[in-house]
């Protein structure tokens, strides 16, 4: 009797390993034969780049592919999103894909064809409008995915969500927007999604390569402001008033020793930066106030808190040591973006299967930051960096995310699609076979 149900259980895996591989195949040709219609519409997105909560025409474009799948849409999640729902022959769980729409503020200077050309009002600035982070090659990527993974619908033993999301770089100043927003309106239920992948192209990783990190792998980030205010006075009698500029010097130099004095860093890194000092207008006056802006990097939450706690301190008491006032305002925005470990320890031989094992490279954090944060504080999430930048070409000269010169290579393109439909129904196939295993059936 054991016997039988041991031969069972063995027939059962090399019938599941077999499904496995066969889908894998497919998945590898399908993506490889979309090569030319990805980079198309690649080309089309980045040449019509559109700003957060912007994205109409990217939407349009989205929705329209997905219909024509045969996949289930819904349209106008947090403002502009798109969501797109493939029902596989099978059952099993939801799995959720996600790629972000948005371009940025910055006027192009690269030279290819497809270069943007769009302008616009932004903040009461004339401004150029790019795809200077490559949010065009996610699009596009999560698009020959859903292509890729409608044609073999038959076999998926489970459901595939597309979450094709709004604003990631920020919303428009007074709205709402992004994962946060999508979160909100409920896009992780109905149906309930069990896990989440997503990447983001990196054009300072060569081409071929994919980078991750388990835990946390991009910072939380706030923006902050102090205000200091003093007494304005002659700047040939500065004692006939209270110096702003003196007492901000003094908690600008406070606020680095938060980081240097304060913090454990063998535990995880901090930053904390100011990034604009305003105050003053002339050389022999001593204005009433100043005021500095900056922003803070962190990745844990104990960690976060303190610098807040600190930054309060070290700034109210140091202007009233000068007699002055200061007063902190701290914007909590993105909070950690985090690679649930036992997903991540789960998921990295499916990349390593497609990219090739000397290809998949653990890195350090990146202190920048990302908004998949959002739906990683819902249900495990798992985020890697796909390589977009030529292949040997030195990663000194390549142009950094958020500027003029930002560059894709678009052979990159497969290679994304690949990964994301093989952690799809990699991950599905898995959640079907340990369903097998506990002897559930779903
Ligand atoms: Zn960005
Ligand atoms: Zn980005």
């Amino acid at each position: 009797m054991l016997r039988t149900l041991l031969s069972i259980a063995l027939i059962i895996a090399v019938l599941q390993a077999h499904a496995q591989s066969s889908l894998s195949a497919a998945i590898d040709q399908k993506a490889q034969s979309l090569e030319k219609k990805l980079v198309e519409w690649r080309r089309d997105f980045h040449e019509n780049p559109e700003l957060g909560n912007r994205e109409f025409k990217t939407a349009e474009k989205v929705a329209n592919h997905l219909k024509q799948l045969g996949i289930e849409v819904t349209t106008g999640i947090a403002h502009t999103g798109v969501v797109g729902l493939l029902k596989g022959g099978k059952p099993g769980p939801v799995v959720a894909l996600r790629a972000d729409m948005d371009g940025l503020p910055v006027t192009e200077r690269v030279d290819v064809p497809f270069k943007s050309k769009v302008v616009v009002d932004y903040n009461g600035q004339k401004t150029g409008v790019m795809h200077a982070c490559g949010h065009d090659t996610h699009v596009a990527i999560l698009m020959g995915v859903a292509e890729v993974l409608a044609g073999m619908k038959n076999d998926i033993p489970g459901t595939i969500k597309f979450i094709f999301q709004p604003a990631e770089e920020g919303a428009p100043e007074g709205e709402e927007g992004g994962a946060k927003l999508m979160v909100k309106e409920g896009v992780l239920d109905n149906p309930a999604v069990e896990a989440i992948f997503g990447l983001h192209i990196d054009a300072l990783i060569e081409v071929g390569k994919i980078a991750y990190k388990p835990g946390a792998t991009m910072a939380a980030v706030d923006f902050f402001s102090i205000d200091v205010t003093g007494k304005q006075t002659h700047g040939a009698y500065p004692w006939s008033g209270i110096d702003p500029i003196v007492t901000s010097s003094q908690i600008i130099m406070g606020l680095q020793t938060i980081v240097s004095r304060n913090l454990n860093l063998t535990q995880a890194p901090a930053v904390v930066t100011v990034g604009a000092v305003n105050g003053g207008i002339r050389q022999n006056i001593i204005p009433e106030s100043v005021k500095m802006i900056g922003t803070v990097r962190t990745f844990d939450e104990g960690m976060h808190m303190y610098v807040h706690k600190r930054m309060n301190e070290i700034a109210t008491n140091i202007a009233e040591s000068a007699g002055a006032t200061a007063k902190v305002n701290i914007n909590v925005m993105y909070p950690v973006t985090f690679n649930n470990e036992a997903l991540t320890a789960k998921m990295i031989g499916t990349l390593e299967n497609v990219a090739g094992k000397s290809n998949v490279n653990l890195i350090p954090a990146k202190t920048g930051a990302e908004d998949f944060s959002y739906f990683q504080q819902k249900v495990p999430g798992f985020f890697f960096f796909l390589g977009g930048m030529p292949k040997g070409k030195a990663v000194e000269q390549a142009a950094p995310h958020h500027t003029p010169d930002f560059y894709v290579d678009e052979s990159s393109l497969v290679l994304g699609v690949r990964s994301l439909s093989r952690l799809a129904t990699d991950y599905l196939q898995m959640a079907k076979s340990s369903d097998v295993k506990k002897g559930k059936s779903k």
